[in-house]
């Protein structure tokens, strides 16, 4: 009998897991079936269809188009929609991805229908309950059956949560999807040339948690130093779309100026920039990973990570957002001659072990 897998996604960071796991269940026809609900969080076209074409994740049969409002009005709409289409589709699961509103919604509208949850990125933790992905991480993790972890770290703090049923540690999908795109990127992307740099000549940044964002201190401090960084080497940011719009609210244009700002980056680009970058600087979980992935110094903008085994094994400094201590990471991160010792995420077949598990249970 054919399982259907209803799959929830609708940010970013989720198109590129998916697509590593929706390339897996392509190899398994008839015995199951995927379908993609977009819930439309992301919409621009440069956070969501590039990834779609570009990684060739399989087309939303349903996309909610919910986006923008609060938390409490974005997840409330989502929870309406996906329970709609889970009446109507009948899933033998729902598979969410990491940790956002989409996430949450997904995992409330399937476990109140008692449709068996999946979690891909079960059990990680930042332990600071005022991110709103740790909200999410909590609950989504507290109704699914089936808890994907991607370390050993994630396993043990589920078990501290008393979550040991259903609990395994599969690997990370993120570098699964680091080694497939990794010789591509250097091959198909033009970015380097586009903007005329050099490798290993240039610093390559994000930011866009709301840790960050929302805090016009935080900001300011972050762009401080990323502009004095940029006096020694090219600095480039692409911009979130909430950070930019952030920057514009708080009047912080004029530290943009040094740097090279461009649009969001389609992943192949992102994933080249990142393989030849001098030091990458970030609030983002999945470039911290892509950063240790392709050993590159990195520098956590945050006060907590997720992904700790980063700075475990020497990779990458939790800096927060003070502008001193970014520039003394910085400098620290120029002389970084460390090897990645450990395969603290796998052997980048989790996306294979995934599907063994849904095949297996249900
Ligand atoms: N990414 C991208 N283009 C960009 C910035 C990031 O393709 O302009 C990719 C990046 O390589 C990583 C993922 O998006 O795989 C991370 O997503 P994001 O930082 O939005 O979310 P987080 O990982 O922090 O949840």
């Amino acid at each position: 009998m054919t399982r259907k897998i209803v799959t929830i996604v609708g940010a970013r960071p989720q198109f590129i897991k998916a697509a590593a796991v929706s390339r897996e269940i392509l190899k398994h026809p008839g015995e199951i079936e995927e379908v993609m609900v977009h819930t439309g969080q992301h919409y621009d076209p440069n956070m969501s269809q590039v990834f779609f074409d570009e990684l060739e994740i399989p087309a939303p049969k349903y996309n909610l188009e919910v986006s923008g409002g609060g938390h409490g009005a974005m997840t409330g709409r989502m929870l309406e929609g996906i329970e709609k289409i889970l009446l109507e589709e009948k899933p033998d699961w729902v598979l969410i991805y990491g940790d956002t509103n989409s996430t949450l919604a997904g995992a409330l509208a399937a476990s109140k229908l008692h449709i068996p949850v999946a979690h891909v990125e079960a059990g990680l933790r930042s332990f600071n309950m005022r991110m709103p992905e740790e909200v999410n991480r909590i609950l989504s993790d507290r109704v699914s059956t089936l808890l994907l972890c991607p370390t050993d770290v994630a396993v043990e703090n589920l078990a501290r949560e008393g979550i040991v049923a259903g609990v395994h540690n599969v690997g990370d999908v993120m570098y699964d999807v680091a080694l497939y795109y990794r010789d591509r990127a250097r091959s198909e992307s033009r970015i380097l040339q586009s903007l005329g740099l050099q490798e290993g000549g240039f610093v390559l940044t994000t930011c866009h948690r709301a840790e960050n964002t929302d805090s016009r201190e935080r900001l300011t401090s972050i762009l401080s130093a990323l502009s004095q960084i940029a006096t020694e080497l090219p600095v480039v940011l692409p911009l979130h779309p909430r950070t930019r719009k952030l920057v514009a609210d708080y009047g912080l244009e004029s530290y943009l100026q040094g740097l090279t700002v461009v649009e969001p980056l389609s992943f192949l680009d992102m994933v080249a920039l990142e393989q030849s970058a001098k030091v990458i600087l970030t609030d983002s979980g999945g470039v911290q990973k892509e950063a240790f992935f392709y050993q590159v110094p990195c520098i956590t903008m945050r006060d907590e990570t997720e992904w700790v085994e980063t700075i475990e094994l020497g990779w990458n400094r939790l800096v927060g957002a003070n502008r001193e201590q970014i520039l003394e990471a910085y400098s620290q991160a120029l002389e970084c001659r460390t090897e990645v010792q450990g395969a603290p995420y796998g052997t980048g077949v989790a996306s294979r072990v995934i599907l063994e598990e849904l095949l297996k249970e249900g």
